[in-house]
């Protein structure tokens, strides 16, 4: 039986390129969505066409009680080797404008959801004594983003929780590893000034989904791994 990695927010974007770089390695994919079924089957599609098998996963990660209906009984009777930990949201807005429900639903979504699905994980994933879990944070946690301070909170509390949880788990043979992308061409940034974007960045590109993708990818697969707990950014040199 092959091995599988479940990708969060792996019908579009940056989750996409990820489940398709890790079926071409070999596993088969869960891809967990929210609503999107178009371009869900789309990647199913793409994933089986390379001869892998893909189940789709439809539940909202922010909602604790739909993610449990969802995993608890599946990952006990299936644990993932790979959890990429990549659904996200943004809803930008400065500070002193920002409503009440910019910031809840961009926590709720980005950082409760690494709660929900990653704790439904843990017995399991701790009970197989491997696996690799992935969490994509971003640029913004790192070094904040004006207009994001909703979305900087929850990249940089991601950060937190995973080098806390790579603390606790490492023993057992679950590594657990942070990827911070830079600017990167999806639907989520489809609306930003290009132009102003690529003075700030010294590879003089936005980044490709792809270039996140074959990072997460060397992470789960790479045979002499010792990197654990670190965060890595990919960001064209954005953050040096
Ligand atoms: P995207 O193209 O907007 O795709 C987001 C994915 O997350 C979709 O599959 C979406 O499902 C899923 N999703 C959103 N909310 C969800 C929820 N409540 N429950 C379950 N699934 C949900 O985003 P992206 O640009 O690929 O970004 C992926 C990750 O990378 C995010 O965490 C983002 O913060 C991070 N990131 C992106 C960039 C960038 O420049 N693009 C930079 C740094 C970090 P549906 O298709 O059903 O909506």
């Amino acid at each position: 039986m092959n091995k599988i990695a479940f990708v969060t927010g792996g019908s579009r974007g940056i989750g996409r390129a990820i489940a398709v770089r890790l079926a071409k390695s070999g596993f088969d994919l869960w891809i967990g969505y929210k609503s999107n079924t178009v371009a869900a089957e789309e990647v199913k599609a793409m994933i089986e066409g390379l001869g892998r098998s893909c189940e789709l996963l439809r539940f909202d990660i922010s909602n604790y009680e739909e993610t449990e209906a969802a995993l608890a009984k599946k990952v006990e009777e299936r644990t993932p080797h790979v959890l990429v930990y990549n659904a996200g949201i943004t809803r930008d807005n400065l500070m002193v404008w920002m409503t009440r429900d910019e910031w809840d639903s961009v926590i709720s979504t980005n950082l409760d959801g690494f709660y929900n699905v990653t704790r439904m994980l843990m017995f399991p994933m701790l009970k197989a004594k491997r696996g690799h879990i992935i969490v994509v944070s971003s640029t913004s946690g790192q070094i904040g983003q004006a207009g994001q301070v909703n979305y900087s909170a929850s990249k940089a509390g991601l950060i937190g929780a995973a080098r806390a949880l790579a603390r606790e788990i490492g023993k057992k043979n679950i590594f657990v590893n942070v990827v911070a992308p830079g600017f990167i061409e999806t639907d989520m940034t489809a609306g930003l000034p290009k132009e102003q974007i690529l003075n700030l960045i010294p590879i003089n590109r936005l980044g490709k989904p792809e270039d996140v993708a074959s990072v997460v990818n060397f992470l789960c697969t790479e045979e002499h791994m010792y990197i654990h707990g670190q965060v890595i950014g990919i960001n064209g040199g954005l953050a040096i």
